[in-house]
């Protein structure tokens, strides 16, 4: 198909029109009867409709991926990733009218979503300019020569990205930005819960003027799309991000070929008894609550010294009031829905199982349709399902230590390593912790959630096999290093 049949909605004050997208095989629309409907978490709305691809469109899009073109130079990938970030500047009211009405999420987080994403343009934009060899001279040993050994990196073939639907535009974005800085086309299957967002950035980019092999986003079943593609021995590389489940079911599925996994958390916030008690209140609140709670680095688990515990949990209760759930597109909401109303009665129920094991609510604790208050409990078990499992919601679980062991031991105690935040202003704390935790990230005075969109981001046991994303590591992802030597 040309650009210029590509659809645009206007955003219409509140909300969006009702948008009829489509699953695109290499910039060309697919035309079918099978429609997916989305729906608003909050009103149960039409948000839009999608086309849905079948098996047939899956074999489509790779052979369009895989046959052979030239490549599109550094200077092109960076013109291309150039121009979508000034379309997208433009568009980001836009985006994020469509992230919250297709998510619930407040409009809120929505805007600080785009903001985010405008980031990922800016580096994915910047790493394409920058040379990434290196030279390695081999006459350094008794038995060296007078050569010298030189690395460069090649494109994957084809990339499948997998994204899930708890940030709907930075998760799809995170990949295929990398994917085109370093010239891999991409077959994308965003989550069926939030594809207006993937389909309309798809369309940005074609607009920017990526040639259309480079990118391919289907939606439909996931035995015709998704598990076809994961398969597929055409396909060089999966990076998928999403539920500890489906990760494992993709590394057995996937056979001989790279596969990245970004997969759930149960991250800490770890509050020692030095701790500024004021910052502690506010990155648990913040930690826990922002969007919805569903973050895979929100704060699943608050771990306060005993000798702080009644005050903190005084405090932190307080600051808890401030973040009300309510309809996602005022933007005075702090806390917007959960994606839908069985995430929101999931988490009901296992905030009544911690009940039924000794714990106390002391906020919240109840739903709307998908709106789930946020939730403070304390005296929790440490082997309520609450903590053992990741909650993908707005809930605060309070639980106590003695000392710093103890705090270790009770962090490195589930199956999870995403990241973890710490507060205390002691550096030898702040050291051992480095050392000892069993996760991806450790962040002093923050939430495990901080970063920025170009350091390296990813978690180690249930949580990811310890290769990282980012801007900067996922070109790395989607690309391969070869060497070449030379008489010197
Ligand atoms: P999910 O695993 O249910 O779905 C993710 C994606 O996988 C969706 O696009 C879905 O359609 C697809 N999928 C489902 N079954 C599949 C199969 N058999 N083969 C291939 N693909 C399949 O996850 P979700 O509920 O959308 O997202 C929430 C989860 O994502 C949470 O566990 C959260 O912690 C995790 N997450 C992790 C990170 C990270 O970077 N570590 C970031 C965000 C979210």
């Amino acid at each position: 198909m040309e650009n210029s049949e590509i659809l645009t909605v206007e955003a219409q004050g509140n909300g969006v029109a009702v948008m009829n997208l489509s699953s695109y095989v290499a910039g060309g629309k697919i035309k079918s009867d099978k429609l997916l409907e989305v729906r608003s978490p909050y009103d149960n709305r039409l948000v839009g409709t999608v086309t849905q691809a079948n098996s047939s469109h899956v074999q489509q899009a790779i052979e369009a991926a895989l046959k052979s073109k030239t490549p599109l130079t550094r200077y092109e990938r960076y013109s291309i990733l150039e121009k979508a970030r000034n379309l997208f500047l433009n568009r980001k009211e836009e985006f994020a009218q469509i992230i919250s009405a297709e998510s619930g999420l407040a409009i809120r987080e929505a805007r600080y979503e785009t903001g985010r994403a405008q980031d990922v343009f800016l580096f994915a934009a910047i790493e394409t300019l920058h040379d990434d060899g290196e030279v390695f001279s081999c006459d350094i040993t008794p038995h060296g020569k007078a050569r010298k050994i030189f690395t460069l990196r090649e494109p994957l073939p084809l990339a499948v990205c997998i994204t899930p639907f708890n940030h709907p535009l930075n998760q799809v974005i995170h990949k295929i930005l990398p994917a085109i800085a370093v010239g891999t086309p991409v077959i994308l299957k965003p989550s069926e819960k939030t594809p207006l967002t993937a389909i309309k950035l798809v369309e940005l980019l074609y607009e920017a003027g990526l040639p259309h092999y480079m990118l391919s986003v289907l939606l439909g079943p996931t035995n015709e799309i998704a598990e076809p593609l994961v398969k597929d021995p055409r396909v060089s590389i999966v990076s998928f991000t999403g539920s500890v489940a489906v990760g494992k079911l993709i590394a057995t599925a996937a056979g001989y070929k790279k596969v990245i996994l970004e997969l759930g958390g149960n991250d800490p916030l770890i509050i020692m008894e030095d701790a500024d008690m004021d910052k502690a209140v506010f990155l648990a609140a913040e930690g826990a609550f922002r969007n919805s709670g569903q973050r895979c680095t929100a704060v699943k688990r608050i771990l306060v010294h005993e000798k702080i515990k009644d005050e903190f949990i005084k405090k932190f209760v307080e600051k808890a009031k401030e973040y009300i759930c309510g309809d996602p597109s005022d933007p005075k909401t702090m806390v917007g829905t959960v994606i839908d109303e069985p995430a929101a009665e999931y988490l009901e129920n296992v905030v009544k199982k911690s009940v039924e094991k000794g714990a106390k609510v002391i906020l919240g604790g109840k739903r709307k349709g998908a709106l789930m208050e946020s939730t403070v409990i304390i005296d929790v078990p440490r082997d309520a399902d609450m903590v053992v499992h990741e909650s993908f919601g707005p809930l605060a679980p309070i639980m106590s230590f003695k000392d710093i062991d103890d705090a270790i031991k009770l962090s490195n105690s589930t199956a999870y390593g995403l990241s973890s935040g710490i507060v205390t202003n002691n550096m030898e704390y702040a050291l051992k912790f480095v050392k000892e935790l069993n996760v991806g990230t450790v962040n002093i005075n923050e939430v495990p959630g901080y970063r920025i969109e170009r350091s390296p981001f990813g978690g180690i046991k249930d949580s990811g096999l310890g290769i990282k994303e980012g801007v900067i590591e996922a070109m790395k992802c989607f690309s391969y290093v070869k060497t070449f030597s030379l008489p010197w």
